[in-house]
């Protein structure tokens, strides 16, 4: 990527995206697929992976499914191996697995707390951890590499049931401007996506009555973002001339007021 202007083409990156089985995750990888990019995509459900490098392969594209809980420290290294010796180093990571548990605190839902704190912070540094070398080296090779972390609007903003989700987010969007400090000056661009409501299948993970009543409210109220939105914002920040880092995204439906 030696281009100075925007636009430059994703042809010849390698990007890896967790969370690809569904939602945001997956329009990444067949919007930086479409681009020319070559990804691997990255979740738990083994069919949906097989079925988007299919439909990824049969557009002309390259991917490479890898089968993995990123919760895993051991399966995300695993995982950086085989992209480094089927693709090549890695230069744009879409850190974006994620699950959102609301609940009101005092139902002590500590099940639900962990597996949030489990997966949206937990997953998050084990995808850092694996593919940070990559990242280093990709910089190093080629002027520039992205890690793009998948926070929220959560991490800012106030949504009573929803604390520890929030809170996990604003430790993505705190992480990655830390980063940003530690990585930039290595070439290594770290980003923070904010998204308001996308629709997705992280609202049918819900369980509390409270909570689907809001969403669903919520729904008559606006028009949701699509996770084709999130992807486009994706591919034109990692498009952007090498001195530019977006750092932090908000992204919201224009209807939704915070
Ligand atoms: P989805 O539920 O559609 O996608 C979540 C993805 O994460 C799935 O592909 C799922 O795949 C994967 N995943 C879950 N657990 C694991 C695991 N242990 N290991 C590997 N992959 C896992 O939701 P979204 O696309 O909406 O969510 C993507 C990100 O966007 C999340 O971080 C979310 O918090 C964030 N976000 C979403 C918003 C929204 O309104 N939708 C708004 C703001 C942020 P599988 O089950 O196959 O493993």
């Amino acid at each position: 990527m030696s281009s100075n202007t925007w636009g430059t083409p994703l042809t010849g990156r390698v990007a890896v995206i967790t969370g690809a089985s569904s939602g945001i995750g997956q329009a990444c990888a067949e919007r930086l697929a479409a681009g020319g990019a070559h990804v691997a995509v990255v979740a738990r459900r083994a069919e949906r992976l097989t079925d988007l490098v299919a439909r990824i392969t049969a557009a002309g594209g390259t991917a490479l499914a890898i089968t993995a809980d990123v919760t895993d420290a051991a399966q995300m290294r695993a995982a950086a191996d085989r992209v480094r010796t089927e693709l090549g180093t890695a230069d744009l990571v879409v850190n974006n697995a994620g699950v959102m548990l609301p609940a009101p605190v005092q139902e002590l839902a500590v099940e639900q707390w962990q597996q949030q704190i489990d997966l949206n912070i937990g997953g998050v540094m084990n995808v850092i951890a694996a593919f940070t070398p990559h990242l280093l080296a990709a910089a190093a090779e080629r002027g520039v590499a992205d890690l793009v972390n998948t926070s929220s609007i959560a991490a800012q903003n106030i949504f009573p049931g929803f604390a520890v989700y929030c809170g996990t987010k604003a430790y993505v969007t705190h992480l990655s401007r830390q980063l940003r400090a530690e990585l930039g000056p290595k070439n290594v661009r770290v980003s923070a996506l904010e998204p308001g409501i996308v629709g997705t299948e992280l609202q049918s993970h819900v369980t509390d009555a409270g909570a689907l009543q809001w969403l669903a409210g919520a729904k008559q109220s606006m028009e949701f973002l699509t996770a084709s939105d999130i992807a486009e914002t994706v591919a034109f920040l990692a498009c952007a001339p090498p001195r530019v880092n977006l750092q932090q995204l908000t992204i919201m439906p224009t209807g939704q007021l915070s």
